[in-house]
């Protein structure tokens, strides 16, 4: 018995000397240890050995257990240590191959060209506020001095949800928000979509953009409307470039004007943008009429406005020299990636 245990020692030695992975370890753990392995079945086997050899062999088979257990551990810590290594160096990222470039995408024209509206009057002391799209008759037509049998009401035909809730034609509801709202003055320019129910075509669609302007204040006049609206056509198309106010007609500003820019194309002399005409029409404008300010609870006589709105869209034409007005809505990526 004694010999027997002693041959395993020396013969587990060599075996786990030459094991090379981890499972192959685990084979012969259990082949050792296991509960019908090598070491347990002598284990049970101790029984019939005479009483007074049954210490001797006992203690050596526990230190032939031990020595096992101990020759198993050391050798899974290298090799695992030698297959974490293996692993590493198979998963190993090569740093400086080029990357994959993620794709940036790029503003929309008209978000851009909004923004950089906002910015100039902004600069200029302006708020931007925003309202809803879907309007009451009241802020989109009445308090805007457009009552139920006016003409204007036909060129500003839209969709309605009711008789009384409709999609706003404009963002001037959002001017009679505001005033209705707070007190004088007022500041602000509310960019925004607006609809009416207009053909879909290359100059027209039923969903355009407008930015809208108002300031209200004591001793507002004509010449402020004239001033804030040169020193945005300057900043906006170039420091050379002359605005002309042309007498118009709007339900909700008296006296009203239509704004044109000399041509930024031909400088004024005349081309196939401006239609040979020297200018470019770019805005509406004009003092706040009186009943719109009483309708929202401000004292004619005490405080003035003025107000203006464009079309973005319009704007953006221009600028970037579209053709086609449906090319905005058509989401089509290369269009929408060429601008800047
Ligand atoms: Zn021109």
């Amino acid at each position: 018995m004694k010999e027997t245990l002693l041959h395993i020692q020396s013969e587990a030695r060599e075996k786990v000397a030459t094991v090379q992975s981890s499972a192959e370890l685990e084979v012969l753990r259990r082949a050792y240890l296991g509960r019908s392995g090598v070491l347990p079945q002598i284990l049970r086997s101790m029984g019939k050995l005479p009483a007074e050899e049954r210490p001797v062999i006992g203690k050596l088979a526990n230190e032939t257990k031990e020595l096992i257990e101990q020759l198993l551990a050391q050798r899974a810590a290298d090799l695992g240590a030698r297959e974490q290594e293996a692993q590493l160096a198979a998963e190993r990222i090569d740093v400086t191959l080029p990357g994959r470039g993620g794709s940036i995408g790029k503003k929309h024209p008209l978000t851009l060209v909004t923004e950089e509206i906002c910015e100039i009057f902004t600069g200029l002391g302006f708020e931007v506020v925003e309202g809803p799209e879907v309007e009451t008759e009241w802020h989109n037509f009445i308090a805007l001095n457009i009552p139920p049998d006016h003409p204007a009401r036909d060129e500003q035909d839209t969709f309605y949800f009711s008789d009384d809730l409709l999609l706003r034609t404009h963002t001037s509801p959002v001017q009679i928000r505001t005033m209705e709202s707070r007190q004088p003055p007022v500041r602000i320019i509310v960019p925004g979509r607006v609809y009416r129910r207009d053909p879909f075509d290359a100059t027209h669609s039923p969903i355009f953009h407008q930015v809208e302007g108002l300031l209200v204040d004591e001793d507002t006049t004509f010449a402020d409307l004239k001033g804030t609206l040169t020193a945005f056509a300057q900043k906006m198309f170039g420091a050379g470039v002359r605005t002309r106010f042309r007498p118009s007609y709007f339900p909700f500003t008296e006296p009203s004007a239509e704004v044109d820019i000399s041509c930024i194309f031909c400088n004024g002399d005349g081309c196939g943008v401006c239609k040979q005409s020297g200018w470019i029409e770019i805005l509406g404008s004009g003092m706040v009429h009186p009943n719109v300010l009483r309708n929202v609870g401000y004292d004619p006589e005490q405080v003035q406005g003025f107000a203006f709105g464009m079309g973005i869209d319009r704007i953006a034409i221009l600028k970037y020299q579209v053709n086609d007005i449906r090319l905005f809505f058509e989401n089509d990526l290369r269009f929408v990636r060429q601008f800047e």
